[in-house]
């Protein structure tokens, strides 16, 4: 099919939730895309942050393909092996003593907002559900993940939302004690608030949050489904700020492409769901499983290192071309935020670049990169000669 025909089968038979950029993609590989006229397109955005190993990897292509073969699906009412060492080599590696698995990023949040309720509840009894979060946060689209999301502009149209939530400043401790009180439960936080505009919290920050959890027993609750799964250099972004969170939920790049998501429990709240209290048809489907383990197999130490190394290269490239439109750079590893000047709007620059052949994220009023985390030397410089040539 040509653009024009997929785009207006889209317009009609679609619900229009969407801006679409005006590019139907057809195929990938690595960091690299085609659409369906045989365009090619550096892939900035790894499907927003998802396909971690690119596209089309061979051996997250094999360990999809046998696991299809052998068992797609079969329900969580039996024990299967992919979902048991998925959650063990999340679990060794990051000392979280064990997961459920789920589907997405908000369903992941929605889990780990009814563990922290849970076991609130089991501990202390009724009447201290409430989670603090911050502001220009982003936990997801259900009812009860944006009622989490601390940015107004989400709090429309769907009344009633979910109670039980406050919100604070980031990186301001007395805003965080200003919301304080005995009906609490825990805090949850994004290390680097992602949609929010890649905007990482201070250390000294999180630090005094995790303190303050402790001394008024509240979970911590970090939610790392943009940050985790090797994006920012480390396996989990956690890992990089001294804290031992009380739960952990991920998904975008943990399946490298597939619908996987989940929650990480300490040793506290192993036990706080039992059979019944929680569950999901899809979740822990076998072939994401499957997926998840060769994805977390193929980021060892020296994976992680060069995600690093990417990032870094990246950012002094884009600061070196000193272009008019884009100012400074933030952000950890391959989750990258870049200033946009004032004259100039995110989502203009974005189409320009798409439609040179670069796709890229918008966050907050900036512009975000999330490639695949195995980019190469050449696709990155190919990426970098279209933003310059585009922006410059
Ligand atoms: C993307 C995202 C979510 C929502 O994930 P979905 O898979 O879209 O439901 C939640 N939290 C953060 C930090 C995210 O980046």
């Amino acid at each position: 099919m040509t653009f024009e025909e997929i785009k207006n089968l889209d317009e009609q038979y679609v619900m229009h939730s969407y801006g679409r950029f005006p590019v139907a993609l057809d195929r990938g590989q690595g960091a690299t895309v085609w659409d369906v006229d045989g365009r090619e397109y550096i892939d900035f955005t790894a499907g927003i942050g998802v396909a971690s190993l690119g596209h089309a990897d061979e051996g997250w292509l094999k360990a999809v393909a046998g696991q299809a073969a052998k068992l797609a699906h079969i329900s969580n009412l039996f024990y299967t092996e992919p979902y048991a060492k998925a959650a063990q080599a999340l679990c060794t590696r990051t000392g979280m003593a064990n997961v459920m698995f789920g589907n997405s990023g908000a369903e992941a949040n929605e889990a780990m907002i009814k563990l922290a309720r849970k076991w609130s509840f089991d501990k202390y009894g009724k009447g201290r559900g409430t989670v603090i979060t911050l502001h220009n946060s982003f936990h997801g689209r259900t009812i009860t993940t944006l009622a989490a999301t601390g940015q107004d502009k989400f709090h429309n149209y769907f009344f009633p939302f979910t109670e039980g939530f406050r919100y604070a400043d980031a990186n301001d401790m007395d805003s965080v004690e200003a919301v304080a009180g005995h009906d609490v439960c825990a805090v949850m936080v994004e290390l680097i608030q992602g949609e929010g505009g890649v905007l990482p919290l201070e250390k000294e920050f999180v630090a005094k949050v995790a303190d303050l959890c402790a001394k008024r027993d509240w979970l911590l609750l970090i939610d790392e489904v943009q940050t985790g799964v090797g994006r920012t250099g480390t396996l989990f972004a956690f890992q990089q700020y001294d804290i031992q969170p009380d739960a952990v939920s991920f998904a975008k790049g943990i399946a490298g492409g597939l619908p996987f998501g989940g929650v990480m429990a300490n040793e506290k709240c192993r036990e706080v769901f039992t059979p019944g209290t929680h569950g999901t048809t899809f979740g822990g489907n076998p072939i994401a499983a499957a997926a998840a383990c060769h994805v977390l197999d193929r980021m060892d130490s020296g994976f992680l290192a060069q995600v690093e190394e990417k990032g870094a290269y990246l950012r002094a490239q884009i600061e070196e071309m000193g272009l008019p439109c884009l100012g400074r750079t933030r952000g950890m590893g391959l989750m990258i935020g870049v200033e946009v000047k004032e004259g100039w709007t995110n989502r203009d620059l974005a189409a320009k670049l798409i439609s040179s052949g670069l796709l890229v994220l918008t966050a907050g009023p900036g512009l975000r990169f999330l490639p695949p985390l195995t980019i190469t030397q050449e696709e990155m410089d190919k990426g970098l000669a279209i933003l310059k040539s585009t922006l410059g």
